[in-house]
């Protein structure tokens, strides 16, 4: 009996997107070998901080890098990090803070994720209107002595934002350190040193989600002495950073994960993805979809493509939940048209999801019929 029948656990194909209620991602074996290996042995868990956080950061191009359980709790760590500085009184007070205690956001890219850093006990204060970008003027005149940090989120509210080589540059002037949340940001793979390179000092990657390392596993990529505060206050060690904690199964995963998401060969898995659109859309049309199209952008701006289509009767929302009696999410938006995303598939599973989608068209058209004679 296998962990799924044992449990009675339902098992799905991820067409949807990387949400971590779906289970996000799948690990790859290279992933496991690695967690396996390391969960043989009792380790000192700083030494394997250090060495893969070394060996991450030399592999994405930056000064170091700190392995946490998820960008959430990278948020959460890197805030301690701004907030306590060098000072041990001062993070053990956490989430009691001193008067330097602010993290500024633009208010466009507000978002649930900020509370992550408000979490240490931060004073979230957002600059702007929110359907504007602020000016860098404001942004200039909300950073005071009470600032501790200015965070940036690359996808939320893209559209009335400064943007970020601004931010960042406006933000060092003050003396102030810059925190992006790019947990969704791949592909591309070059997003990993992007936002450094454009000078935050702190951008955190999701684990789990395109990077496909485990679900509870995330990074925090950038300079050494922001790395270097995230490793001193992050766990082991006890207080407001405790619930980051990571395990050194995680981290050799993630380690693991990431290396060979470098590995790869980019322009034959953009490929891999355009042919797995072209195919849901040839299923699409042969289903009849009224509108079928493509879309060259992720749901939070990533470069991979996803398969669109109006539904020609019954509902979106319908199609979903049959799709979903045969094992596989997809989305069901507003206009009543669903999503195929394949980032997450393999070319078999394409062809599964192509058939249910007949399968689950074929049953629709079945209830529309039975409607109709009522
Ligand atoms: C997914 C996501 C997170 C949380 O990531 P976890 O790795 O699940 O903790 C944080 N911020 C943004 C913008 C995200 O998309």
């Amino acid at each position: 009996m296998n962990i799924f029948e044992e449990l009675g656990i339902h098992r799905y194909i991820n067409a949807q997107d990387t949400f971590t209620k779906y289970g996000a991602s799948c690990m790859r074996p290279c992933s496991l070998r690695a967690m396996q290996e390391i969960s043989r042995s009792c380790v000192d868990l700083d030494e394997v901080q250090r060495k893969t956080g070394d060996a991450i950061a030399s592999l994405t191009r930056n000064e170091a890098a700190y392995l946490t359980n998820g960008a959430a709790g990278g948020l959460t760590v890197c805030s301690a990090a701004v907030l306590a500085l060098d000072s041990e009184e001062a993070y053990h007070a956490l989430p009691e803070t001193g008067a330097r205690c602010e993290i500024i956001i633009q208010r466009a890219q507000r978002n649930q994720y900020d509370r992550s850093l408000a979490a240490t006990g931060a004073k979230i204060v957002y600059v702007g209107e929110g359907d504007k970008p602020p000016s860098r003027r404001e942004l200039e005149e909300a950073i005071t002595e009470r600032t501790a940090a200015v965070a940036y989120f690359i996808y939320h509210g893209r559209d009335a934002s400064l943007p970020l080589e601004e931010v960042v540059e406006i933000a060092h002037r003050c003396g102030v350190p810059v925190i992006v949340d790019a947990a969704a940001q791949n592909p591309p793979v070059e997003n990993l040193w992007r936002f450094t390179a454009l000078g935050a000092d702190m951008a955190i990657f999701s684990g789990g989600k395109t990077l496909r390392g485990p679900q509870d596993s995330g990074l925090v990529l950038g300079k050494r002495e922001w790395i270097e505060r995230c490793r001193r206050w992050g766990p082991p060690m006890d207080g407001v950073c405790r619930g980051c904690k990571t395990s050194r199964e995680a981290m050799v995963g993630l380690y693991a994960a990431v290396k060979a998401y470098l590995a790869q060969d980019e322009t034959a898995v953009q490929c891999a993805l355009e042919r797995a659109c072209a195919r849901f859309e040839r299923t699409l049309r042969g289903c009849g979809f009224t509108r079928v199209w493509r879309e060259q952008e992720g749901p939070v701006g990533q470069s991979f493509p996803r398969s669109f289509g109006t539904v020609p009767f019954g509902s979106a929302v319908r199609l979903a939940q049959l799709m979903r009696t045969c094992g596989i999410y997809i989305g069901a938006q507003e206009d009543n048209s669903i999503l195929l995303n394949p980032l997450m598939l393999t070319s078999r599973q394409v062809g599964i999801v192509c058939e249910a989608l007949k399968q689950s068209m074929r049953e629709m058209k079945r209830e529309e019929n039975k409607n109709g004679c009522n």
